[in-house]
């Protein structure tokens, strides 16, 4: 039977009765924002190439702590791609509403992490794809000496950049553009991960189809370092996944921008995800599929970011470790009336006392008795 909780359909599902335009999606997020506005943040990025916005919402619990560890999540990199932007508001909507709901995992992440998500990396396509071509995969670059359209984002990466798997005919679907990040779209999203490097723990990459659970492998050893690490988060997102609905994925060897992602940025944990179908519907999933694709993606997500966040001890804003000396006030710290008047128990303020007297290692150094 199935194990996960399955969301209840309710009013506000009715977003996810169909595949949404542009206009609506941010108009989406625009509500999300506005009737959460200490949990949710709203910003454009960039402009794509016929300025549209590339709209990002950040979800965190803040308590003042600017340097969150940071799970970025895109869809609609791939304009006929249009389960993975269903699927990215649908994390976003998730995210917010079990939080409100107060689900204790959610609350969990929220208080470590900042979810940026961006769920449709590029508008122009995206929107192409609705009017005019259906299958339209690339975005929408005017291109000297040629009729032909676009350029494939994902494979604008400048690492590796040209190598196999691209083409560098403007014709082709997996057009790698003139040069590298010569497109605003991957270059919006490049500054996003750039300006945000040494806070970024995991790079979700929302893709479809063919179910697929996708990692930097395959590549040297020196480039994927921790494949192992990487496969096994990926196991656990694999069998919360799998719980739902019984959707199995296969394990496989990724585009270009999990190689930058990995490889340049040094994102610890990278995945794409092809989601589904298997090739019956392709890209051409029905809307009713909207639902539960979401919600198997969601498990997925939740169960690697918990167990990333279990790995690599990411801090909670709200319990602080004692030795974390940036987290205790020292000078509330030393064992002669601690805990008294002018001294907070609450790691999140100022005045912190720490979890216990002298439990600083930089007070013990000046304690005279050591
Ligand atoms: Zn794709």
């Amino acid at each position: 039977m199935i194990k996960d909780k399955i969301r209840q359909f309710a009013a506000s599902d009715s977003f996810f009765d169909e595949f949404r335009r542009n206009g609506e999606i941010e108009k989406f997020l625009r509500e999300k924002h506005s009737e959460n506005t200490k949990l949710v943040g709203l910003m454009s990025i960039g402009t794509s190439i016929e300025h549209r916005d590339i709209m990002a919402v950040k979800i965190g619990v803040d308590h003042g702590r600017a340097n969150k560890s940071i799970i970025y999540i895109d869809g609609g990199t791939h304009a006929r791609e249009w389960a993975a932007v269903s699927t990215a508001c649908y994390i976003i909507d998730r995210l917010i509403d079990d939080y409100n709901a107060g689900d204790k995992v959610v609350t969990y992440l929220l208080n470590r992490f900042d979810f940026y998500v961006v769920p449709v990396v590029n508008p122009d396509g995206y929107e192409y794809s609705h009017t005019t071509d259906r299958m339209w995969r690339k975005n929408k670059a005017i291109l000297k000496g040629t009729d032909c359209l676009g350029t494939d984002l994902n494979r604008n990466y400048g690492f590796h950049w040209g190598g196999e798997g691209s083409s560098r005919d403007p014709c082709e679907e997996n057009y790698s553009g003139p040069k590298p990040f010569s497109e605003p779209e991957s270059r919006a999203v490049s500054s996003l991960i750039v300006d945000n490097k040494h806070r970024l723990m995991a790079y979700i990459t929302l893709h479809s189809y063919g179910q697929w659970f996708l990692y930097p492998w395959g590549w040297t050893e020196a480039d994927s370092p921790n494949k192992k690490e990487l496969k096994r988060v990926a196991d656990i997102g694999h069998t919360a996944l799998n719980s739902v609905y019984g959707t199995t994925y296969k394990l496989g060897s990724p585009g270009q921008i999990m190689y930058w992602a990995h490889g340049f940025a040094h994102i610890p944990y990278v995945y794409c995800l092809e989601m589904r179908d298997e090739g019956q519907h392709g890209f051409l999933l029905p809307a009713k599929d909207i639902i539960p694709v979401g919600n198997e993606t969601y498990a997925a997500v939740k169960a690697m970011a918990r167990e990333i966040a279990l790995t690599r001890r990411v801090k909670s804003n709200v319990k602080l470790k004692c030795i974390d000396s940036l987290g205790t006030d020292l000078n509330r710290n030393y064992g002669f009336h601690w805990g008294g008047e002018g001294s907070s128990r609450d790691p999140c303020e100022e005045n912190y006392l720490g979890l216990k007297t002298q439990c600083s290692a930089l007070i013990n150094s000046m304690a005279p008795d050591r």
